[in-house]
């Protein structure tokens, strides 16, 4: 099976609402190993690299704005298949198409606002968790839950 590692990034507006905790609570009981996070005020240049494949749509200028307008809990987590396992676990785009279980299902109320992100695939992993950190915040460790400790 597919080890891999997945970006994530928790949304200002969450971490505004203070439920921080109870996002990352939901990856780690999924026994996902968080190997790098931070709290950060992303840049105008980091939000435009993040959503560059999204630039001239619509929602652009918003989703730019909003991304910028607090704190945002950057992450990496590892995992057997980890970045399909982390993007069910958080849901579809729109919280009302998100199963009642999963983050956005249960803490989102709109698209432009919905909570959390993660990176789409092995090749949008790399290419994003690049933009935030560097091989040295990547930290490796065994969980418990690690067969071979
Ligand atoms: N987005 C938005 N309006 C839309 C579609 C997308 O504001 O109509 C934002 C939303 O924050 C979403 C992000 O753009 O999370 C990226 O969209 P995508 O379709 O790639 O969804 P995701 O990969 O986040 O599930």
């Amino acid at each position: 099976m597919e080890y891999e590692r997945e970006f994530v990034m928790i949304k200002p507006n969450s971490v505004r609402r203070g439920i921080i905790g109870e996002i990352i609570t939901r990856l780690e009981k999924r026994e996902l190993k968080i190997t790098a996070l931070k709290l950060k005020n992303i840049t105008e240049n980091e939000a435009e690299e993040l959503y560059k494949e999204h630039e001239g749509k619509a929602f652009y200028e918003e989703l730019i704005d909003f991304i910028k307008s607090g704190p945002v809990i950057l992450m990496i987590v590892e995992g057997p298949r980890a970045i399909d396992m982390v993007r069910h676990i958080i849901g579809v785009a729109d919280p009302l198409k998100s199963s009642p279980g999963s983050i956005r299902g249960e803490y989102g109320l709109t698209v432009g606002k919905n909570i959390v992100h993660a990176s789409d695939s092995p090749v949008s992993a790399e290419r994003e968790l690049k933009i935030f950190f560097n091989e040295e915040e990547i930290i490796e460790y065994k969980l418990n839950t690690q067969k071979d400790l």
